[in-house]
Parts: structure tokens; sequence; C-alpha cells
């Protein structure tokens, strides 16, 4: 029987699988399913080749492209900072002075990995003032109001990754500029993450 844990970690969303709903392709490729429980380091170049091209859709969204990226790899996250109920309760037991406003991790990151106290942040570079030259674009009207909305977020992102690190929870910051070549992205975030769920390397209990 599986630990409690395990089921929660890969409980469905609630609200229903967001990267399937958008692609119904995905449900309907069975190649698909069986790399869902391979450590991506561990296949070969022609399986990850044949992965990438089930993977390309027409939505290159930063963060769409990153989730589709994981969830075809086998990952499962929750989305903008959700994490369960039970996490939550043992964040506070843990950290009684943590601040967690509606329930959610601080920064609201993207993507959640609850059980492996992990977060993925995929930040457009204009918005949160990424130092490239798509980032460091100045736009010359309301240049003021720019500067100052985007240093304020770069500088609220850079805090909630101290925060969230203090909580013991560790974040990859994925750049829009870096999202070019997805074998190079998919490689990173398995890096970062370790094995995807499925694996016998994947933890067995989820806090
Ligand atoms: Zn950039």
């Amino acid at each position: 029987m599986e630990p409690a844990g395990a089921q929660t970690f890969n409980a469905p969303f609630p609200e229903g699988n967001p990267v399937l709903a958008g692609n119904p392709e995905l449900t309907l490729c069975p190649p698909l399913a069986r790399v869902h429980n391979r450590d991506m380091d561990s296949m070969s170049a022609q399986q990850r080749s044949q992965l990438m091209s089930k993977i390309k859709g027409k939505n290159t969204k930063p963060e769409l492209l990153v989730r589709k990226l994981l969830h075809a790899a086998g990952y499962r996250y929750r989305l903008q900072g959700n994490i369960p109920r039970s996490t939550f309760e043992k964040i506070l037991k843990d950290h009684p002075d943590a601040h967690l406003p509606g329930g959610k991790l601080p920064g609201r990151p993207d993507l959640v990995f609850s059980a492996r106290h992990k977060v993925v942040f995929v930040n457009g570079c204009f918005w949160h003032l990424h130092d490239c030259p798509a980032g460091q674009h100045a736009p010359q009207t309301n240049a003021e109001f720019w500067e100052a909305k985007r240093t304020a977020t770069r500088d609220r992102d850079l805090r909630s990754i101290v925060v969230l690190e203090d909580l013991g929870w560790q974040s990859l910051v994925l750049w829009e500029c870096e999202l070019r070549d997805q074998e190079v992205v998919l490689d990173r975030l398995s890096r970062f993450l370790g094995a995807s769920a499925g694996s016998t390397a994947a933890p067995s209990k989820s806090v």
C-alpha cells in the first residue's frame, strides 16, 4: 500500500490538471506514459529527442512551456505557491513566525514540489528585471514608473527566495531568455529536482 503522503503528492489537481486541460494531445499520447516514471538523466538521446518532439507545442509562454516539460517527464507539482494542508501545518510548527499569506508559500512560486521542499520560479526577463538585454531594456515612456515597478518586483523576488531558504525550501529561477533550448532546461530542472515522482529514487514520503 502506498504511504498516505505519496498519495497526497501524486493527487490530481482538484481543479483539474492545468497542463492537460490546455493540451489535450498530452493525454492522447501513449509514448509519454512510458517516460513518466523515468529519471530524465537515465534517458537515451533518442528517448529524450522523442520526448521533446512530443512536447513542442504552439503555446510557448514561458511558464506553460516549463509546466509541459515537467509534466511530460513525470513530475507532479502545484501552482502559484499552493501547498498541501499538511505541509502548511508542518511549516508553521517548525517556524511559528512564518508568514504564509493565504496558506501559500512566500512569493507564490510558479511551481511547487512540496514533497521535495523545492520551488521553481519562471521569470519574464522584462518584468523581473533580468540582467540580460531584454531585461535591461528600459522603456522611454513612463521611465520612472517602470524602473520603480520592476525594481520592486526584483527585490521582492530576492526576498522571497531568502525567506523560502530560511523555511528550508530551495528555489530555482528560470529566466525567459534561458528557455530557448528545451533540453538544457529539462536537464537543469531534473538536476535541481532529482528523479521524477514514479522513480524508485523519488521521496517515498510527503510532508
Ligand atoms: Zn533574460
